[in-house]
């Protein structure tokens, strides 16, 4: 019940007909290259503990990262950058995530996506954006007992998951908070934070650094109790 049988349901969810198309044909069409992988092809759902207190929120998985492992943010550089900043601020017990069966745990936090799937160009349409809302709706309400904290990484997961929390039962200010890096907004018992999002273009170009995102990373730690 609870968490895992909705990561369960996320995992064969066929509602987004483009990206059940292009999920199964990069698996296809990739798995040659990682044949001693199995090679998932599907929704990634959240990973983490269910009594999360701290909730990291990206945007969609990588077509060959968490759309070939299975799990959020695991077997791609923005991965790697994510959990090492995560172990070395002391929230997750290894620093790499190389495949789903690797070890990683985390320790009072939760890894999740406002899309589940692998788009094209890692550019989810507007449709596609809003028929996915309901997963995280539902993972928001199942958190909603222990969760303190929440870090969006990048606008577009900001602009996708606000209005989740409004459905879930928060309360957002209007106008909605603007996306910004450092940004930190509550909702009635809930710190909200902005991070630039670890994907490559922003690691590799400095826009985001590693002293940064362990500096939101711990700021939204102690937030959260942790
Ligand atoms: Fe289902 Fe979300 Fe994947 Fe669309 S993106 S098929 S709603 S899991």
């Amino acid at each position: 019940s609870g968490l895992p049988l909705l990561d369960q349901r996320i995992s064969d969810c066929r509602a987004c007909p483009r990206l059940v198309s292009w999920r199964e044909e990069v698996a296809r069409e990739k798995r040659a290259a990682y044949a001693d992988w199995t090679y998932w092809g599907r929704p990634v759902p959240g990973f983490g503990p269910a009594d999360a207190r701290l909730l990291i929120v990206g945007l969609a998985p990588a077509a060959h990262g968490g759309n070939r492992t299975g799990r959020m943010f695991t077997g791609d550089r923005s991965g790697d950058v994510l959990y090492e900043a995560l172990y070395d601020v002391g929230l997750a017990s290894q620093p790499t995530a190389v495949h789903a069966d690797d070890g990683l745990e985390l320790y009072g936090v939760r890894v999740t996506s406002p899309v589940h799937c692998a788009p094209p160009a890692n550019k989810p349409t507007p449709e596609e954006r809003d028929a996915c809302r309901p997963w995280l709706v539902q993972e928001l309400r199942l958190l909603r007992p222990t969760l303190r904290a929440v870090v969006v990484l990048g606008a577009f997961g900001w602009q996708a998951a606000l209005p989740a929390f409004t459905e879930a039962g928060w309360s957002v200010p209007r106008p909605r908070p603007a996306f910004a890096h450092g940004a930190r907004f509550e909702l009635d018992g809930l710190d909200l934070f902005g991070c630039f999002h670890v994907s490559q273009r922003n690691t590799f170009t400095g826009r985001l650094t590693p002293v940064m995102l362990r500096d939101v990373l711990r700021t939204a730690a102690r937030a959260a109790g942790l």
